[in-house]
């Protein structure tokens, strides 16, 4: 039985006649930068989200770069954020002059330990990134309490949270900005590309609405440095129709990780934890398995089921990052987690007798 890590396909089956009339539409309009679909698909995004503002953008890493930019992250300064988490998260930092400063991660969740934060401030920290890792909710509280005492920014990336509840609200309001990705694997995908910034500041949405925009305050006057970074009104109209059913997908999810636990409890696998502060979106179902996991990653691919290692290497001890000057040791959650984490199929048309069938190819492994 071949079992893809995604299957779009079978999601966009029910919906495909209303996407591509929606798609028609827009060729026929000819408004493919900035139609009328932007502007709704924002105002649909900022409702979903509860926050009063929604500046759409190109993609999840220019929705941080941008959103860290418009919370006036700048040269020289410094952000704290986790080591274990796509490259994009440290990368836009470093994009807006910043250096990132890493914090171990609570091995239980995956997440920065705030615990780990405090210690890491300086007279140079300006903001703090967390990660909502696989549709998981950072403990946001003990985040925000340091952030008020230091006077600190919030930048949520929440590429893989989209419909994450964290005591109630969405991931993405919790801070000063948040950024949402919209790559075809997120929590809700549209067909390439597409980005969103989401805030309660209208100084940060204004600013953003710059950012994206060559810096552009009214047509052809330019108050700063900005880039070329809009949603394409393709892209737009297609997500006002997925972003209806982002919910019903999500519960989907919600089961297909029940059934996960189910096949494979009072097992050696340790499967994904759910604290009591958050839902939890399962962008990924993500598993560890200690000692055992690379073996059982092959095992998987001989029998056609599609695997991937949510991270195999954490970012403080990649390459491009020898200059932060880092070493193996300085994150043993981190340096633990990158050997042991392995993400399975998750979809929301997964069906329960795929589920059992990669739980029993898993167990069989163990013995
Ligand atoms: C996907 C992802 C991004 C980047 O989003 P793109 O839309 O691919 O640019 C950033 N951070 C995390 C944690 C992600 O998973």
């Amino acid at each position: 039985m071949q079992i893809p890590f995604v299957d779009l396909n079978t999601q966009h089956k029910p919906i495909r006649k209303e996407i591509d009339a929606a798609i028609k539409s827009v060729i026929k309009s000819g408004k493919f930068i900035f139609g009328p679909e932007v502007e709704k698909f924002e105002k649909e995004t900022a409702e979903y989200c509860g926050t009063k503002f929604a500046v759409s953008v190109a993609s999840g890493t220019d929705a941080i770069k941008i959103a860290l930019l418009s919370c006036g992250i700048e040269k020289g300064d410094e952000v704290i954020t986790t080591p274990f988490t796509f490259i994009a998260t440290s990368e836009t930092i470093i994009l807006c002059g910043a250096k990132p400063v890493f914090a171990d991660i609570d091995p239980s969740t995956c997440n920065i330990d705030p615990a780990k934060i405090e210690s890491l401030i300086t007279k140079k920290t300006k903001a703090i990134l967390p990660v909502h890792l696989f549709g998981h909710s950072c403990d946001m509280d003990k985040i925000k309490k340091i952030a008020k005492k230091y006077n600190l920014k919030i930048i949520e990336d929440c590429a893989q949270s989209m419909g994450t509840l964290y005591k109630g609200k969405q991931t993405g309001s919790l801070g000063n900005a948040g950024a949402l990705s919209f790559f075809p694997s997120k929590n809700l995908g549209c067909f390439g590309d597409g980005g969103m910034v989401v805030t309660n500041n209208s100084e940060t949405a204004e600013k953003a609405k710059i950012f994206r925009n060559h810096g552009q305050i009214k047509k052809y006057h330019y108050s700063l440095h900005g880039y070329n970074s809009r949603l394409d009104t393709i892209q737009a109209a297609v997500l006002s129709i997925k972003l209806k059913h982002l919910n019903k997908w999500i519960e989907k999810r919600q089961t297909a990780a029940l059934t996960y636990n189910k096949y494979l409890a009072n097992t050696e696998i340790i499967t994904p934890s759910s604290a009591p502060y958050t839902t939890h979106s399962f962008n990924y179902y993500t598993i560890k398995i200690p000692g055992k996991r690379n073996q059982i990653k092959e095992s998987l691919a001989e029998k056609g089921i599609y695997t991937e290692i949510y991270y195999p290497l954490s970012l403080h001890l990649q390459e491009v990052y020898k200059n932060l000057g880092y070493k193996l040791g300085d994150f043993p959650n981190a340096e633990l987690c990158q050997n042991e984490v392995l993400s399975l199929p998750m979809h929301p048309e997964l069906k329960e007798k795929q589920i059992k069938y990669i739980c029993e190819c898993i167990l069989d492994n163990i013995g």
